[in-house]
């Protein structure tokens, strides 16, 4: 055993870091610039997370590019340009990208490598993290940036091997891209992915056809060019952007209107509805603040948008099965699309309910619906989602004290300390996953909030002589009950969403991320790092 800990012959570390998106970059960077000896692991071929698998045709942010991007660096925000309101998936890449070269990251992972395994040494409390590979490395930390929606989820349908076409998930696009080009195609799933997808897909197909479970509410991103006068002035405005969004709800400078949705007139309600209809997208879920909270509230904001919907589809009986009436709106995520609805009143586009005419099985040659009609098919697309939030975890071997399963310890539903840490775990840390705003904010700037947050925690324990930290078992149920009850009060328990793991089955129904608002959040961990971690135990020897 060497000085350290750990196993002599064995790549020796101070942390590992999985995953090399938006959250895993951050962390080797700044993690690195504290002086800690990072190596990081990233299943893909390259940087980028979610935008190095999420390739399919209109893949585009749903938080305007300006704020979906890293503030740690005034130089590199100043430098970088967005082409568009909403960048593309491949801009975004090609600014992570960016971010890996100018700060030299790439240098410490590892791709092409998964992580299969962490495993703690109780006496020395260090972790043994094996690859794919046959790497084995030992670290003091080991921090899983392995996102919230990385892990792809493909239903289990009956026959799904007899397709003689082409089969995709959204989450796992080609890289070299997909000519859809003269095919039948048909597309499962209309979430954010399906949504976004479904547009360009319908351009190029000689056919599609929408296989929907579940209308959802979607809005038009009213995307643009951005000019060189818009960029000099979003520039120029940074700083106040960037404070107006650490204090927000959604991790974005823009505030909801100040009333309460009936505590202002009629007209003055409507002119709200459009405002946020104008803004484009995900936003209109915060028109007002009780809009979350409240079934009538919510009841006005769902009435407006859809008078807006029915004003872009043609056919009545098509509109009729695109609204949504299982959900309170913005209960599940907001899709910011890009015209979706007057994709419906081509000839060339069907939608198909399956709520009435379910999936009976796939066949060769298409897909056969419960009233024994086949809908031929050339290709077939699944934008059927993720194992969300666990799911990424989940796959990897992860044992604590005891030799206890992480697996195991979140069967009932993810158990955390902040979203951060978990008893019985010690020197392990979970970034913008279950139990933290993540998903339900602007995830690149969650990303800077957690990681700094750790980087100033590993600081501390190097400062006063802790060789660990680990979040107590009290802290943990504490937090569990807090996500638990600030979710219960509001409407997001009434929807099947992937939020609550209702989209997988027998996945039990918890609301996994932390509701309270990102900037809440960023005042909680805060408070907590400041009274001395407060909540965790720090281990001296
Ligand atoms: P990811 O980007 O998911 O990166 C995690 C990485 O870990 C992956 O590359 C994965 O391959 C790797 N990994 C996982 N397990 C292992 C393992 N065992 N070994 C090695 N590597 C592993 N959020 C927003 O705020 N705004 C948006 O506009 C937005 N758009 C989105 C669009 C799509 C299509 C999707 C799917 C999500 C979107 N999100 C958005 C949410 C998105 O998850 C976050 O914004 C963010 O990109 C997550 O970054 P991350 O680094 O935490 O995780
Ligand atoms: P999703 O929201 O989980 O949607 C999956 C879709 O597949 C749903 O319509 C679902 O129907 C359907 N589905 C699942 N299983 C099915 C089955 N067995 N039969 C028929 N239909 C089935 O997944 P997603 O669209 O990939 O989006 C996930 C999240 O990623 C989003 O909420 C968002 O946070 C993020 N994202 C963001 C963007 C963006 O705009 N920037 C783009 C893509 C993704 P049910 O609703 O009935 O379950």
């Amino acid at each position: 055993m060497t000085e350290s800990g750990a196993v002599e012959g064995v790549d020796a570390v101070d942390v590992v870091v999985v995953g090399a998106g938006v959250t895993g970059l951050y962390a080797v960077h700044r993690l690195r610039g504290l002086g800690h000896r990072v190596r990081g692991f990233e299943r893909g071929s390259d940087v980028g997370g979610v935008w190095y698998w999420n390739r399919y045709p209109g893949a585009r942010c749903d938080v305007e590019s300006v704020d979906y991007s890293y503030s740690f660096d005034e130089e590199l925000q100043q430098e970088w340009d967005w082409s568009e309101k909403y960048a593309t998936q491949p801009e975004i890449v090609r600014y992570l990208r960016h971010v890996a070269d100018r700060f030299d990251l790439r240098r410490s992972y590892t791709f092409s490598t998964s992580v299969l395994s962490a495993e703690l040494d109780e006496e020395t409390l260090r972790w043994t993290v094996r690859t794919d590979g046959g790497e084995v490395v030992s670290a003091r930390f080991c921090v899983f940036a392995t996102g919230c929606l990385s892990s792809t989820h493909v239903p289990e349908l009956p026959g799904a091997g007899d397709f003689a076409g082409a089969t995709y998930h959204t989450g796992a696009w080609p890289h070299e891209g997909v000519d859809f080009g003269g095919l039948r195609v048909g597309v499962i799933g209309t979430g954010s992915s399906g949504i976004q997808a479904i547009p360009p897909i319908a351009e190029q197909a000689a056919h599609l056809t929408v296989f929907q479970r579940s209308a959802n509410f979607s809005i038009p991103a009213g995307n643009r060019p951005l000019d060189e006068g818009t960029r000099r002035r979003q520039k120029e405005g940074y700083a106040e952007r960037r404070r107006l969004s650490r204090l927000s709800g959604g991790g974005s400078p823009h505030q909801a209107h100040p009333s309460a949705t009936f505590d202002v007139s009629d007209e003055e309600r409507r002119a709200a509805f459009e405002e946020r209809w104008e803004l484009g997208g995900v936003l209109y879920s915060k028109t007002f603040p009780d809009q979350l909270t409240d079934r009538k509230a919510n009841d006005a904001a769902r009435a407006f948008w859809e008078e807006k919907v029915r004003a872009l589809v043609e056919d009545p009986a098509v509109a009729d099965l695109l609204v949504p009436t299982d959900h309170p709106i913005g209960t599940k995520r907001i899709v910011t699309d890009s015209d979706y609805y007057a994709t419906f009143n081509r000839a060339d586009v069907r939608l198909v309910n399956l709520r009435e005419n379910a999936v009976e099985r796939i066949e060769r040659d298409g897909i056969r619906l419960a009233d024994g009609t086949l809908v031929e098919l050339d290709a077939l697309v699944f934008a059927t989602g993720f194992d969300a939030m666990t799911g990424a975890i989940d796959r990897v071997d992860v044992r604590g004290r005891g030799g206890r399963r992480l697996k195991d310890v979140w069967s009932a539903g993810p158990r955390t300390y902040l979203g951060l840490g978990v008893d019985g775990f010690p020197n392990l840390f979970s970034l913008t996953g279950a139990g933290s705003p993540s998903v339900m904010a602007n995830v690149v700037l969650c990303a800077e909030q957690h990681v700094d947050w750790l980087g100033d925690c590993l600081g501390h324990l190097d400062a006063h002589g802790y060789r660990a930290i680990e979040a107590s078992a009290e802290a943990v149920d504490g937090w569990v009950a807090e996500c638990r009850d600030r979710a219960a009060a509001t409407l997001f328990m009434e929807a099947d969403s992937w939020y609550l793991g209702a989209n997988i089955p027998g996945k039990p129904r918890v609301f996994m991320p932390f509701i309270g608002g990102f900037g809440v959040y960023g005042e909680i961990i805060a408070e907590v790092a400041a009274s001395g971690y407060e909540g965790f135990t720090l281990i001296r020897d």
